[in-house]
């Protein structure tokens, strides 16, 4: 018998979270954001699921290649870029598109020795200062790329910082419009947030990821609880364990949570060894036999601890949901201060995964 803790990956929500991304954005085509293992869903598990996509973006050359291996023949996006010079023979021999941040790449390109041109995302810095060429750099560096035998076509790229408020476009979308004034090329600039609240950003290709899994791009699961966007993954246990406490007796390491009256206590199979966020604090939900409740006392690495008295008839073997459709991971890290994004990307690899 194995542990009772597992994941559960949902690939119809996930293809309907497409068809919803489409609704949203109907007149751009649509880069299915997989980097990061699929935000931590298995790339290899579900990227047939999101076959209706129109590219796939992520970071990895070995991801790119498993998706080539895989069959896929439609365009595939490297996020970041390429890291080293070498690593335009992989781009050149799996057809990759690449985004183009700094110099050193327009020089690499301008030397190798490619079988065709490569199609460059131009990676434009709206103001987050992390990658892309400033506004008044960012003609010369087209001016560069366009005269390179090696290269194919070129899309004008930003990210947002703050694209989950509503003001939050504001002066970026100012610095890319001077950066690409006089330039008639094609504009890939929207995230979730984007594509889901700022159709004024949309243009020609947008770069859902979060929104694909079922979580919110604000942290806020209300924020999108009408759109429709269902939750791919379910991350489930059982109760193991029952403590029956008396007033004052307190529960798991250093004492963190005392009970002020009698009170009984459920003992989930999941730590933060399974990807469970190690700060969630007592009153983080949890759902158990189908009741909401919460964490009481601190997660340890393989255990947590949950209150008992909203469902009496809990018991050793009763269902614990820990985050999925009835308890949306956005409140599971809000609750333990982080974003849903951080809790897929940390189910760790000891917790089996049902696709279903
Ligand atoms: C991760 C990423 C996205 C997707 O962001 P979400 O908030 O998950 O939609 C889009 N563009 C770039 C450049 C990214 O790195």
């Amino acid at each position: 018998m194995s542990r009772p803790v597992f994941a559960t990956i949902d690939r119809q929500a996930l293809s309907h979270n497409l068809t919803i991304v489409r609704q949203a954005a109907p007149d751009a085509r649509v880069w299915s954001v997989v980097k990061a293992n699929a935000y931590g869903h298995g790339l290899s598990r579900v990227w047939e699921s999101l076959s209706q996509t129109d590219g796939f973006a992520l970071l990895n050359m070995e991801e790119a290649i498993l998706l080539r291996d895989s069959g896929w023949r439609k365009p595939i996006l490297l996020l970041e870029g390429f890291f080293h010079q070498e690593d335009l023979a992989l781009i050149d021999r799996y057809r990759l598109t690449t985004s183009v941040h700094s110099n050193w790449q327009i020089k690499a390109l301008a030397e190798a020795q490619l079988s065709a041109p490569v199609d460059i995302y131009l990676k434009v810095n709206s103001g987050m200062n992390r990658l892309g060429f400033r506004p008044e750099q960012t003609h010369g560096a087209y001016q560069k790329l366009r005269a390179l035998p090696n290269v194919g076509d070129i899309t004008l790229m930003a990210h947002f910082a703050d694209a989950e408020n509503p003001d939050g476009l504001v002066a970026p979308l100012e610095r890319i419009e001077q950066a690409a004034e006089g330039l008639a090329i094609p504009r890939s600039l929207s995230n979730s947030a984007c594509t889901l609240w700022h159709p004024e950003a949309h243009y020609d290709w947008v770069r859902p990821g979060i929104i694909l899994y079922g979580a919110s791009p604000s942290g806020d699961w209300q924020d999108i609880a009408s759109t429709g966007l269902k939750p791919v993954m379910t991350l489930n246990s059982e109760l193991i364990g029952i403590q029956q406490l008396s007033p004052g007796d307190g529960v798991g390491y250093g004492y963190r949570y005392r009970a002020q009256q009698a009170q009984r206590i459920g003992v989930v199979a999941c730590g933060y060894a399974d990807g469970y966020p190690r700060h969630a604090p007592s009153g983080t939900p949890v759902c158990v036999d189908g009741v909401m409740t919460q964490v009481v006392g601190a997660v340890s690495m393989d255990m947590i601890t949950v209150d008992l008295t909203p469902c009496p008839q809990a018991g050793i073997g009763s269902q614990v949901e820990l985050w999925g459709d009835r308890v949306k991971i956005d409140r599971v890290a809000k609750a333990a201060g982080t974003v849903g994004y951080e809790l897929m990307c940390a189910l760790a690899p000891r917790v089996p995964v049902k696709v279903i």
